[in-house]
């Protein structure tokens, strides 16, 4: 079952060649979830995702989320992935879209947490088409409060916002490994060729 939302990332995949998942429109259970991967494609970044109407919202993130509510880190806006994605680690194939490795950087459940002006809660999706997305993420090495903040075009800025969970050190740095097997990108690309 294709969905018209799913349609980019369909198009750009040969799913007899690359071992990511078929595009399926699903929600989960209870809690929403998030994911963050580390991609060593033609340019190293991390792929920031979160689940929104049954697929995950995804932007890709040159350097990677920080826990420094100083740093504003960009945020490219990419096509919608299915939910299954986010658990999705190994290799993409030579000569598919994204060519490269993946590990689960990070995963975990988040909570919408942005309000409007009257401090009433508003949807996702309404939050998305604002340009303004606040999120509590919970998970392994990301928590507390972010935003996103659409600047214009598929241009969003990342920022820690400020909270008992925001840090000076770098977390890209400190935590490189995968939360779900606890490699490398080295290791998942070096076990793949085996
Ligand atoms: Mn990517």
């Amino acid at each position: 079952m294709g969905s018209d939302k799913l349609s980019a990332y369909k198009k750009r995949r040969h799913f007899k060649q690359t071992t990511e998942p078929k595009p399926r429109v699903s929600h989960s259970k209870s809690k929403r979830a998030f994911v963050v991967q580390k991609h060593d494609a033609s340019r190293l970044h991390y792929d920031l995702r979160l689940e929104m109407g049954g697929v995950l919202k995804s932007w890709a993130v040159p350097k990677g989320p920080s826990l420094n509510p100083e740093d504003k880190r960009l945020a490219v806006l990419t096509e919608d992935h299915p939910l299954s994605y986010k658990n999705f680690e190994g290799v993409i194939p030579e000569g598919e879209y994204g060519a490269g490795t993946v590990i689960v950087w990070d995963r975990g459940t988040y909570e919408n947490i942005k309000m409007d002006k009257k401090g009433k809660a508003i949807s996702m999706s309404e939050a998305f088409e604002n340009g303004t997305v606040e999120v509590r993420l919970k998970g392994k090495k990301l928590k507390g409060a972010f935003a996103l903040i659409h600047m214009q075009d598929k241009n969003w800025l990342l920022i820690k916002m400020k909270d008992d969970e925001a840090r000076k050190k770098d977390i890209t740095k400190a935590e490189p490994r995968s939360v779900k097997s606890g490699k490398n990108l080295e290791e998942v690309r070096r076990d793949k060729s085996k």
